[in-house]
């Protein structure tokens, strides 16, 4: 059980497990979903997401919701928390898609080459 203690810290890449999968926030307060999948309930400051309840609940999709997000403009969802000093959700939203894709990349290379949407 020691596996994290193993790799050395030798890069800021690591995807922290508080990080919204919709946003890319990385401040939650929990994980958005445990080891065995409960979802937290914790509503993300940044983009409104509801883990637990926008997506088991109205059925919607990381994907589909970070459309939507983007698509009304990026807005800081919360209103009794300010978002952070500088805060930039293009910059948090580009580097959590290069994160993600690296961890793809990493783990199963693509057989098809880049899909544009
Ligand atoms: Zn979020």
């Amino acid at each position: 059980m020691s596996r994290k203690k193993s790799s050395k810290k030798t890069t800021a890449m690591k995807l922290s497990e508080n990080t919204c999968p919709v946003c890319g926030f990385d401040k939650l307060a929990e994980p958005p979903r445990n080891k065995t999948g409960g979802a937290s309930f914790e509503i993300c400051t940044c983009c409104g997401f509801q883990f637990g309840v926008t997506d088991d609940d109205k059925g919607l999709s990381y994907n589909d919701y970070r459309e939507q997000w983007i698509a009304q403009g990026m807005p800081w969802s919360s209103q009794s928390k300010k978002a952070p000093k500088g805060w930039d959700p293009q910059a948090q939203l580009g580097s959590m898609a290069l994160r993600a894709t690296l961890k793809r990349v990493k783990g199963r290379p693509p057989r098809m080459s880049l899909q544009m949407a």
